[in-house]
């Protein structure tokens, strides 16, 4: 038996491994267990998110809408482009760069706070009592070690989750790790399913040549979204050329051959369709991964859809075993996910000193959402309908892109900033953008809700001229009928 540790993580993604430098940090003796390896073969911190997730899809994302601008963006510029060609392997390359510079940059953030890093798969074993210790074995290829830790931190996320009839091959059918790894442009690209990772994933393509049509199974585009950014949204998508969104299909069979994959479903109106395409990624929601764990064994608590039961502090039912980000209730989210892991950290390292822990549960109220599209959309706080369904008085303040000087020079004019306030104190209850770079913008929206700030505390703020956040203070304006530049 090896030394016992304070804190055992086990998952390295945004909320493991945060978790893990936070207790660090605070003096706890830290090992961060996991099993991740990348297509070399190689163990590699940081999870879904680093790997297959946030950073690899905005690395093409980003690539992707550099070669649409120059393609077909930039003549009005008067910047005149012939034979603009792309080149996917290269892209895929840097992607690739950017995801192991980010990744070891983990393992030397663990050295730097002296995390004890084991790769491998870690299984709850039981826990002593008399040691008041959890026994946790980690199991790599065979290789098995059993460690001890007085607190384990639970933050192994969650995995694609893939149509019962169709399993996932990432050479025609694929989840989010074979659409990241595309060494050419498909020419025809089906999606099933319309949420942030297939809009984001059929953007990539789409910008690159494809001819993307989505499948979405709910009647409604963009469901999660305040329903006027959903319907700007799905208007400025509509326009796009290489791009159908079909949403209130049922899909009927999915036949693959050698070559191409061919989609039966009804539509909206039960009419049959057929969809022919030569990849089809699946991006149909994530579910809880708990696989391996010990969940059984030791009487951990999942709710009916596979997540482990936490309270508000993140704890489980069991003693000294608390769970973090993806595997837990709430938005599956990278930032909530590291929240949740410093929350949980701060409060072990008061316990081990015999203190109260002073930290607050994470407010999934002033977690902002982002969808990188172009253009892109964010939120935080409520929106229309909910502020509705919960029978609240709300004003609102809205304005326009097109009325912004930045926005105009940037030759990105659609959409617009709402702000929604309480009727009676003002208090911003909502923030809602589609637009330029508001995925930037809607920070300043969540600092001003996590500060209870009215639309006035807003308003009375000088903003830079010309820039896009001007946008947001006219916004606020808006909400008291006095906008100035519309
Ligand atoms: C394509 C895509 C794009 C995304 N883009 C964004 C975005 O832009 N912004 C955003 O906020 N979120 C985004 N997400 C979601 C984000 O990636 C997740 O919310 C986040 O990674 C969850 O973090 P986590 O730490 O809970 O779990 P994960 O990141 O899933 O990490 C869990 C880790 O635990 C390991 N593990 C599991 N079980 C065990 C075990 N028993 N023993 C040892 N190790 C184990 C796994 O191998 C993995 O390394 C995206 C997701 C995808 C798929």
């Amino acid at each position: 038996m090896s030394e016992t540790f304070d804190v055992a993580v086990i998952g390295a993604g945004p909320g493991g491994y945060v978790a893990a430098i936070r207790c660090a940090q605070l003096g706890l003796n830290t090992v961060c267990i996991d099993e991740w390896k990348n297509p070399k073969g190689k163990a590699s911190l940081g999870g879904t998110c680093l790997n297959v997730g946030c950073i690899p899809s905005k690395a093409l994302l980003e690539s992707s809408e550099n070669y649409f601008q120059i393609k077909h963006k930039v003549s009005v510029h008067g910047i005149a482009t012939e034979n603009v060609s792309v080149d996917v392997p290269v892209m895929i390359v840097r992607k690739d760069k950017i995801v192991t510079t980010f990744t070891a940059g983990i393992t030397s953030l663990f050295k730097k706070n002296k995390v004890k890093s084991i790769h491998g798969r870690g299984t709850l074993l039981q826990r002593e009592p008399s040691a008041n210790a959890w026994q946790i074995k980690v199991d790599d290829n065979g290789n098995t070690e059993i460690i001890q830790a007085k607190h384990v931190i639970v933050a192994t996320g969650s995995v694609p989750r893939s149509l019962p009839f169709t399993p996932i091959d990432n050479d025609l059918v694929l989840d989010n790790a074979g659409a990241l790894a595309l060494t050419e442009v498909p020419k025809r690209l089906g999606v099933i399913g319309a949420g942030v990772i297939g809009l984001e994933m059929g953007s990539v393509w789409r910008r690159l040549g494809a001819e993307v049509t989505i499948l979405e199974a709910m009647p409604g585009f963009l469901m999660a979204a305040d329903e006027q950014i959903a319907k700007e949204a799905k208007s400025i998508f509509a326009k796009e050329p290489g791009l159908q969104i079909n949403t209130g299909i049922n899909i009927k069979s999915i036949k693959v051959s050698n070559s191409d994959v061919v989609v039966n479903y009804s539509d909206s109106n039960n009419q049959e369709q057929v969809l022919e395409v030569d990849k089809l990624i699946v991006a149909i929601g994530r579910i809880p991964n708990t696989m391996g764990l010990g969940v059984s064994e030791n009487g951990l608590s999942l709710d009916e859809r596979g997540f482990i039961v936490v309270d508000q502090y993140c704890r489980t039912n069991l003693t000294n075993v608390y769970a973090v980000g993806d595997v837990v209730r709430g938005p599956m989210l990278a930032h909530k996910a590291s929240e949740e892991g410093v929350v949980v950290a701060e409060m072990i390292a008061h316990s081990e000193k015999g203190q109260a822990s002073e930290n607050e549960a994470v407010d999934f109220n002033t977690i902002p959402w982002v969808i990188y599209t172009a253009p892109e959309i964010a939120w935080v706080g409520k929106n229309e309908q909910e502020l509705r369904a919960a029978g609240i008085a709300y004003k609102v303040g809205q304005f326009p892109f097109i009325a912004n000087g930045r926005a105009r020079a940037m030759g990105e004019t659609s959409g617009f900033v709402k702000i929604l306030a309480d009727e009676k104190t003002d208090r911003v209850l909502g923030v809602h953008m589609i637009g330029p770079h508001v995925s930037e913008l809607i920070s300043e929206a969540v600092m001003a809700m996590k500060f209870s700030a009215s639309s006035q505390d807003i308003a009375c703020i000088v903003h830079a001229h010309p820039s896009l956040s001007e946008v947001f203070h006219e916004a606020a304006l808006g909400v008291d009928k006095r906008a100035l530049h519309i």
